[in-house]
């Protein structure tokens, strides 16, 4: 049994005390792969080192649309260099949001466009964060022909109307562990819609704790708890599930 944690933040300080034994334990629950996402400057080396003196961490790099603002002229260059890197497997993560709006939305909503422009560039699958921003998310996705490039809606919160749309510009739609909580009522009946091949799980750790550890740090051997959900809701076996998401991951990611 195999499992792939396609989203979470290992260069985050919340792993700097522990980061070894964090990947042990993934290892200790089948968790194969882990993806990392560098979310800004200050992130990019972090994800790229952890990613290299690791067989089973890969990287992702990107501006988070709460980092939108600090980009300049030295950015996109940057970018384009560590992203040419082999371990790195997508560009990401990009989007909008407008709930915390910690970059100005019109910011978020140029540098969405301009880095979808690059990924494509680059010839790598894009990694989305949409929060309270569907409609304008995709607006963006069509007008910026994201289709070329495809790749993974994270910690989706749409409806299951939105997800059609995705799925058909050939996007994945990835189930956190908030998928566990008990407020969680009307996206389990969305997850439970949504076509097995377009189906991944991630624990965007340290945030978004699944039950039973809700409220603590979260960590990529938890995924197991996210799929044991989709497994649930499903009706379907654990083992089901960790297989169907890890090949789903390894195709977007294009590891075979
Ligand atoms: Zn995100
Ligand atoms: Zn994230």
């Amino acid at each position: 049994m195999v499992l792939i944690d396609s989203h979470a933040h290992l260069e985050m300080p919340e792993f700097r005390r522990d980061l070894e034994q964090v990947i042990l334990r993934a290892k200790a629950s089948g968790v194969e792969y882990i993806f990392t996402v560098g979310t800004e400057k200050k992130d990019w080396m972090r994800a790229l080192e952890i990613a290299h003196s690791n067989p089973s961490v890969y990287a992702i790099l990107g501006v988070h649309p709460h980092n939108a603002k600090e980009i300049d002229d030295q950015t996109y260059p940057t970018l384009r260099g560590l992203c040419r890197n082999e371990k790195v497997k997508a560009y990401g993560e990009i989007g909008l949001d407008f709930y915390r709006n910690l970059s100005p939305r019109g910011v978020q909503l140029k540098r969405f466009r301009e880095q979808i422009g690059l990924a494509r560039e680059l010839r790598l699958p894009i990694v989305v964060h949409d929060r309270e921003a569907h409609q304008e998310t995709l607006e963006i996705l069509k007008s910026e022909k994201a289709e070329e490039c495809g790749g993974i809606i994270h910690c989706f919160s749409g409806d299951y109307e939105m997800a059609k749309v995705c799925i058909d510009m050939g996007f994945y739609i990835s189930v956190p562990g908030s998928i566990t909580f008990k407020n969680a009522e009307s996206f389990r009946e969305i997850v439970k819609k949504i076509p097995w091949e377009s189906l991944l799980v991630e624990t965007d750790a340290p945030f978004l704790t699944p039950e039973p550890f809700r409220g603590k740090r979260n960590e990529p051997s938890y995924v197991r708890y996210t799929a044991q959900k989709v497994a649930e809701i499903k009706k379907v076996s654990f083992e089901k599930v960790a297989e169907v998401t890890t090949e789903n991951a390894l195709r977007v990611y294009r590891l075979k």
